[in-house]
């Protein structure tokens, strides 16, 4: 692959005075984004990182960060300069008394897991997959499942960047109206080098994996949500639903109409002898138990409704696949999240049900997800800025009462707008 040619060839002077790559065609995890950056950058300290966002001011060139690209929306696509962040990795401090810990932005989630371990922490919660960089995940407010459980955004406390004018600052505590801006920022107030999280105190997880049929799952809606830690399903249309996404169907019962339920709940141990890698029934430290695989490409949308609407939006989903959908054959899966104050958050203001709506790549799942948007429609659904979505402008005016807000702050970040691309400039510009 040669370099772009609508900027200068790199020379001595044009260049970014880091590692750099004008070849680099940069593609995420699902394989439906790419793009080819004029320069991409791999920074491995602070100060490179910012020689590389100064050299973009100076040379009028638009910045996106990229973290482990796991995000399927058109986030990261730049023509200009792509910093990959993914050597800026290390758990940087903790603190046991205020359960607190800092990393570096490029830390994946994964990385978290032991350090804090042997601090005596863990992370509160956690989604589906730990490949997720922390800055990738905190930008589009990833998050598990659990009614009492806030996304990774809700636990952010503070964050060192490089803003739109070159400078390394500071958001804490003590600049709430910033900090909910950085809480959920989709990389457009600058680059983010390291952030604090609140954490919780070290905890054991058991795992409870059954198969309810769906009447019995609706018949317990409301006890298992109250009464479990982590309550998730993955509700299955078809038989072949559990292998499509490596989980294990229940023996002897065919899964359509049937759920895959998941609740984790703390167990207290004397040893780790205790622990257990029975198969679905495991019990072990938390940030073990999280992580569900999902290692084969796939496509989605996740739409995010009021907790009091959860049931009603998934039956209007589960009646869009068997009337007009019959050719989709992947579970839906269904989560909860508590509800925070990030202006962008996809929670503000409301516990949440999630809905996942799954496809297959080089299918064409276009008409699909369209129709799913239009049968949520009612529910005044908010979608997950990572995954395949439809919201523009007029909607977030109707959604997210702090829209205004965020803009003005991302404009006092970066007002030059460095740091968006056409799809984040359409929505926050
Ligand atoms: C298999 C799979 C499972 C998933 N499971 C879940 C789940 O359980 N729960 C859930 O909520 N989501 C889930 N997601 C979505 C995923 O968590 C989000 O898309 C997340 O944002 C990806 O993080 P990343 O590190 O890959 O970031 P990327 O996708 O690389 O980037 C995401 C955004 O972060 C910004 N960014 C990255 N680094 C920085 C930085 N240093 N400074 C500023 N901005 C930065 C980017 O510019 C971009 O806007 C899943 C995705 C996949 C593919």
């Amino acid at each position: 692959m040669t370099s772009l040619n609508h900027v200068p060839a790199p020379t001595a002077a044009a260049a970014p005075p880091v590692p750099y790559r004008t070849d680099a065609t940069w593609t995420n995890w699902g394989g439906n984004q790419s793009a080819t950056p004029a320069f991409t950058v791999q920074p491995r300290n602070e100060q490179e990182a910012l020689d590389a966002v100064r050299f973009a001011l100076r040379e009028g060139l638009p910045v996106r960060a990229v973290g482990s690209g796991h995000s399927s929306s058109p986030l990261v696509q730049t023509g200009g300069v792509l910093m990959d962040m993914s050597r800026l990795s290390a758990i940087t401090g903790t603190d046991k008394r205020q359960r607190r810990a800092r990393a570096m932005a490029g830390t994946t989630i994964n990385a978290f897991g032991d350090a804090l371990w042997a601090q005596g922490l863990a992370l509160g919660n956690q989604g589906d997959i730990d490949k997720q960089q922390i800055a990738g995940a905190l930008a589009t407010s990833t998050h598990g499942s659990g009614k009492d459980l806030g996304s990774f955004s809700s636990k952010l406390r503070w964050v060192k960047l490089i803003n739109g004018y070159g400078e390394i600052v500071e958001i804490g505590e003590g600049q709430l109206r910033e900090l909910r801006a950085a809480q959920v920022a989709l990389g457009t107030l600058g680059v983010f080098l390291e952030v604090e999280l609140d954490v919780e105190d070290k905890y054991y997880l058991q795992e409870q994996i059954t198969y309810p049929t769906w009447a019995e799952t609706t018949a317990t809606w409301q006890s298992d949500i109250d009464s479990n830690r982590h309550y998730s399903f993955l509700w299955c249309p078809d038989s072949d639903s559990c292998e499509l996404l490596d989980l294990p169907g229940s023996p002897g019962h065919d899964m359509t109409d049937r759920s895959y339920t998941k609740r984790y709940n703390v167990a207290h141990i004397q040893d780790e002898s205790e622990l257990s890698t029975r198969e679905g029934a495991r019990l072990d430290r938390s940030y073990r138990i999280y992580p569900g695989g999902f290692t084969t490409q796939f496509h989605e949308l996740e739409y995010f409704v009021r907790s009091e609407d959860g049931l009603a939006a998934v039956e209007a989903v589960q009646d869009l696949i068997r009337t007009r959908h019959h050719d989709q054959k992947y579970p839906v899966e269904v989560r909860w999240v508590k509800a925070d104050d990030a202006y962008m958050s996809q929670f503000q203001g409301r516990d949440s049900t999630v809905i996942t709506l799954t496809t297959k790549p080089g299918t064409d799942y276009w008409q699909f997800f369209r129709d799913a948007d239009a049968v949520l429609q009612e529910f005044e659904p908010r979608a997950h800025w990572g995954k395949i979505h439809f919201m523009t402008r007029s909607r977030l005016e109707r959604l997210y009462p702090g829209l205004d807000t965020f803009i003005q702050v991302r404009r006092e970040f970066d007002p030059r707008g460095i740091f968006l691309n056409d799809h984040t400039r359409a929505l926050f510009g």
